[in-house]
């Protein structure tokens, strides 16, 4: 007797395959994290605030972040300022962002050419959008660094320009926004809770893989667990334990909601960095509270690991 496979089995069976056969595979070897900066703001050991590099086929393309100390790491990391298409900050505090004045005196003995695109979050009355971050660090009159103001100014002779843009985060417009695409890569933000501050996270997705970033975040947005989701690797931002209670607790995810988060995103890879004192001497317990829910690969990567999806 002939089997009859019925155009609605084979429906069904495409149905069965297509996501597998069909969803963008992550080329592994193709893309590598790098940690430039694994620590809080804290004076307390010898790392970088945070910082990560992302490198596609060899080269590096974007910097999330660029916390004090992060700076000498690219260095170490041997790759080239000229090679970087985008810096995206989560938020502006000074464990995040001052290090980016240094990458602008230092990019200026490159050869670089192409423009370079900067995002962050819009400004209120504590820190400054992406584009017054820029202004007030470079522009002519408000400037800290006038000196640097041929980079911003689109009058003045330079051999590239940093573009800032500033991506509104509130919780009124909670909704995910694609920033950024290039032929390669492409960003996509939501807002997340920080306290009172104006503050994003990201996906990046490059040759099939895809990078979540939480930043500095409490959760209660909500938005961190379908931006991420799927992600090849997460970065979560661990700075308190599970009691915290003072205004950490306003400003931060608990472990037990990092768990959470990557669970309900089916995260493949968690790293957790941005530690601090608090949440240093507690790493068994946070394990522990991610268990709970995250059985996953988990890992707390050092400053200049490179980590592959
Ligand atoms: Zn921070």
């Amino acid at each position: 007797m002939k089997r009859v496979i019925s155009g609605g089995l084979i429906l069904s069976i495409l149905a069965l395959f297509a996501p597998a056969a069909f969803a963008q595979q992550c080329q592994a070897g193709r893309v590598s994290l790098q940690m430039l900066g694994t620590r809080g703001p804290a004076l307390w050991d010898a790392r970088a605030s945070t910082s990560y590099l992302l490198w596609l086929d060899g080269k590096a393309r974007l910097v999330v972040d660029a916390g004090p100390g992060s700076v000498r790491n690219f260095g170490q990391s041997g790759a080239n300022y000229e090679d970087l298409r985008v810096f995206l900050f989560t938020h502006f505090h000074v464990d995040h962002s001052s290090g980016f004045p240094a990458y602008v005196k230092g990019g200026f003995f490159t050869d670089r050419t192409e423009d370079l695109q900067l995002f962050g979050p819009g400004g209120n009355e504590y820190l400054p959008s992406a584009e017054q971050f820029v202004q007030r660090l470079f522009g002519q009159r408000s400037g800290v660094y006038p000196y640097l103001n041929l980079f911003v100014d689109p009058a003045a002779v330079s051999s590239y320009k940093i573009r800032a843009h500033s991506i509104e985060s509130s919780h009124e417009n909670p909704d995910e926004r694609k920033i950024y695409a290039d032929n390669q890569i492409s960003v996509t933000t939501a807002a997340v809770h920080h306290g009172v501050l104006p503050a994003l996270a990201y996906r990046v997705e490059l040759a099939g893989c895809v990078i979540g970033f939480t930043g500095d975040m409490s959760g209660r947005y909500e938005t961190m667990p379908g931006l991420a989701r799927d992600s090849d690797i997460l970065v979560a931002h661990n700075a308190i334990a599970e009691d915290e209670t003072g205004v950490g607790r306003l400003l931060h995810m608990k472990p037990g909601y990092i768990g959470k988060l990557a669970a309900q995103a089916r995260v493949k890879q968690l790293l957790l960095t941005h530690l601090m004192k608090r949440s240093i001497d507690r790493k068994k317990e946070t394990l522990r509270m991610i268990r709970e829910n995250y059985a996953g690969p988990v890992s707390f990567p050092d400053d200049l690991d490179i980590i592959e999806p």
